[in-house]
């Protein structure tokens, strides 16, 4: 294989393979893979404007029976500590939200067994009836599988009770690796990469919008990570004219502090700057069929943020009031709303505030 024809292929939007995208990432020079990025970028989203969000993230419970190995925030039913946030929680949680501009809520898992879908559409209803404007960014594929099972019916079926009870779009939590070699290790109770990717074609059927996710840097191979990254490109390809599909993809490093893949399995974060750029890279030049990349500026701090900017992202996702699945393993880069503006002027863009389908507003 020679790199000029793979950037010549990358640069005519034909789809890469497996084994071209492997290549791609270990031979080829970042800096090069960068430039090839950024053309891409500026096919997708012409100009210099960055896009941002303020949000909040909300965990409905922390009791999940999943325990994925990479998670300190999941708790046992019956943990002292374990909780099921209230109406209250929620009034003064989305009250700060407002005060601070923002009006969409990320809501998270656990899995907790006692919920059913009736908790779920009872309480979206409720939210919405309290706050007409709020937008729910809420469960993800796992959930949807298991409310699916939980209540011996269909994706289809869960995810429209959703919808109507006022989902707005479907996050694209708890993809990991999306290998079934990879899963039975970091997530073994969770989703299946196939029935993964059945709930997000679904999702897409229903004209939901979605994102795409990567939590990488612990126990996958290259190949398993561009393996990723075809399975997401492969469904988007199916999107039909009208569906959203996948509006975005966002690849966040595994954190490692106290989690049991750490103590147990002795795997430590691969994670490095370097790599987040390549993999960022790769990303845009593969994912061809996806308008955003987001850094996740979050995890790999200001200095790698800024460089995502010029590796083919496009966005630098949301300062997060809240994030606890994330933080509870290491992660501590918190932004204000200012800062992050700041952070894209200063890599050279512009920074402009937008919505949960990546509008932008004023
Ligand atoms: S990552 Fe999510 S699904 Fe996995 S144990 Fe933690 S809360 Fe549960």
């Amino acid at each position: 294989m020679e790199l000029e024809k793979l950037y010549a292929k990358a640069l005519n939007l034909s789809l890469l393979s497996k084994d071209e995208g492997i290549f791609l990432y270990n031979e080829a020079p970042v800096e090069e893979l960068m430039f090839i990025a950024n053309h891409l970028r500026q096919h997708h989203n012409p100009g210099t404007s960055v896009g941002w969000i303020i949000d909040r993230n909300v965990n409905i419970t922390n009791i999940c029976f999943s325990q994925c190995t990479f998670c300190n925030f999941c708790r046992k039913k019956g943990s002292p500590d374990a909780y099921i946030t209230t109406t209250e929680d929620y009034i003064r949680k989305i009250d700060e939200l407002y005060a601070l501009g923002g009006d969409q809520l990320l809501l998270q898992g656990g899995m907790n067994p006692d919920l059913g879908i009736e908790f779920y559409t009872d309480l979206f209803r409720k939210l919405k009836k309290f706050y007409p404007t709020l937008r729910l960014h809420a469960l993800g594929p796992p959930e949807i599988v298991y409310l699916a099972k939980k209540e011996k019916t269909s994706y289809e079926d869960i995810l429209s009770q959703l919808i109507a009870a006022g989902l707005d779009s479907l996050p694209g939590a708890g993809a990991e690796i999306l290998s079934d070699r990879v899963r039975k290790i970091v997530s073994p109770s969770k989703a299946t990469s196939g029935e993964w990717l059945e709930v997000m074609r679904v999702a897409h059927r229903l004209l939901l919008p979605t994102s795409a996710t990567m939590m990488y840097g612990h126990i996958e191979t290259v190949g398993e990570r561009i393996e990723h990254l075809i399975k997401i490109r492969d469904l988007q390809q199916e999107k039909k004219e009208g569906q959203y599909g996948f509006i975005t993809f966002i690849p966040w490093p595994f954190q490692d502090e106290g989690t049991l893949l750490r103590e147990k399995h002795s795997t430590r974060s691969t994670y490095s700057g370097p790599d987040y750029i390549r993999l960022i890279a790769i990303s845009r030049i593969i994912l061809n069929n996806i308008r955003h990349i987001q850094a996740s500026i979050l995890t790999v701090g200001k200095e790698i943020g800024m460089l995502s900017l010029h590796a083919g992202a496009d966005d630098l996702g949301s300062i997060m009031i809240e994030e606890n699945v994330v933080s509870a393993a290491g992660a501590d880069n918190r932004f204000s709303a200012e800062e992050l503006q700041s952070v894209i002027k200063e890599a050279g863009f512009s920074p402009v505030k937008r919505n949960q389908k990546y509008e932008a507003i004023k």
